[in-house]
């Protein structure tokens, strides 16, 4: 992408110690070790000393607390490897993000204060890695339109790079849609391990985004995850040609949840300087744009797991949003939303005239 910019950031000569998270127990169930892919789990938490225990029965138990709080710290020191049900196999839409979301695993190691999955995953927040990814990966052609780029997302339930130490599972989603004439593959991270994804055979079919944000609800709301500038490094090696040392990916970057916070002006300029500087280059890129917003329900299970939250979920000032099944969920009103959007496209027209803008949510 050329940018307005005209300042360099060095690559630097040896990459910084990415954001690796480490369970404090990685639990294997019968079915998942009887798995070739759970074995190749196996072997890598091996080589890591994570202790293992290898379950009597393929149920998860034992990981509840005293209350909705331990639970949630047990868990998420918790790595359970798993077969994913049949039903997985049969995929949903995810509109606006991809055509079909398919899932290698569930739950995240991170600890955002406006979570996602808050509400959305039954049980315990305990992140689930399928040991039938294989299985699941040879369904996904049955799904792609003959002549269309159809799109697949594996970032609806978990971060896929935040467990790719562990897995090894989004490196063969990746080669897996290096090999499709149809299929294209989108992620999104806010962590930074890159580092064996730039090699891979891609060709073209997957495209990498980083999940950014402005600097004080990043520092602020995003526990457990890289530093934005961690990650946007993370972009620019993937991005970069090969070379040039880089892996030659589309990327993209999703801005979310995007918060009129005080200043909010100034905190996202920040946020686009520092894209542009990371992004010098020319690039195939693409932006997402996702405003803040809750449930009831993802209100109720964040302040369980944050009671100290100071997440802003007044549902006063918030105008009411109905899906086509009658849930609702609280959003910004109507001309809050409207001066946000003019000044993210207008901003990202200026800066990256050859970006798409995706959508604005
Ligand atoms: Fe939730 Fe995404 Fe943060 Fe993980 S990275 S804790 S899924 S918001």
């Amino acid at each position: 992408m050329t940018t307005a910019s005209t300042s360099i950031v060095p690559t630097p000569a040896v990459a910084p110690q990415s954001r690796l998270w480490m369970p404090e127990q990685v639990l294997f169930t019968p079915a998942a070790i009887a798995e070739p892919w759970g074995q190749q789990i196996l072997a890598r938490v091996e080589s890591l000393n994570l202790p293992i225990e290898i379950l009597d029965r393929n149920r998860l138990t034992g990981l509840r607390g005293e209350n909705e709080r331990e639970t949630y710290q047990i868990s998420k020191r918790t790595l359970a490897v798993v077969v994913a049900p049949p039903s997985s196999l049969k995929l949903s839409p995810i509109p606006p993000s991809a055509d079909w979301q398919f899932h290698l695993a569930e739950g995240c190691p991170a600890h955002c204060q406006y979570c996602y999955l808050a509400g959305s995953l039954q049980g315990p927040p305990v992140i689930r890695a399928f040991a039938n990814l294989p299985q699941t990966l040879q369904h996904l052609g049955a799904y792609e339109r003959m002549g269309e780029g159809t799109s697949f997302e594996v970032s609806c339930y978990t971060d896929p790079l935040g467990i790719e130490h562990l897995t090894g599972s989004l490196a063969e989603c990746i080669r897996y849609f290096g090999t499709r004439d149809d299929g294209y593959l989108r992620w999104v991270s806010k962590f930074d391990g890159v580092d064996a994804l730039l090699d891979l055979p891609h060709n073209g079919h997957t495209r990498c985004r980083f999940s950014v944000n402005a600097l004080p609800i990043s520092t602020r709301l995003e526990g457990g995850t890289a530093s934005v500038a961690s990650r946007l490094q993370a972009l620019r090696k993937l991005a970069l040609p090969p070379a040039r040392g880089g892996g030659g990916y589309p990327v993209g970057l999703v801005i979310a949840p995007i918060m009129p916070i005080e200043d909010w002006r100034s905190h996202y300029t920040q946020l686009f300087d520092t894209i542009a500087e990371a992004l010098d280059f020319d690039c195939d890129l693409t932006f997402e744009l996702i405003s803040h917003r809750f449930t009831p329900g993802s209100k109720e299970t964040l302040l369980e797991w944050y009671p100290n939250t100071k997440l802003d979920m007044d549902e006063s000032t918030r105008k009411v949003k109905r899906n086509k099944f009658g849930g609702i969920k609280y959003v910004y009103d109507t001309d809050i939303m409207k001066t946000l959007r003019t000044f993210f496209e207008s901003e990202i027209a200026r800066r990256f005239p050859r970006a798409k803008v995706l959508y604005w949510t």
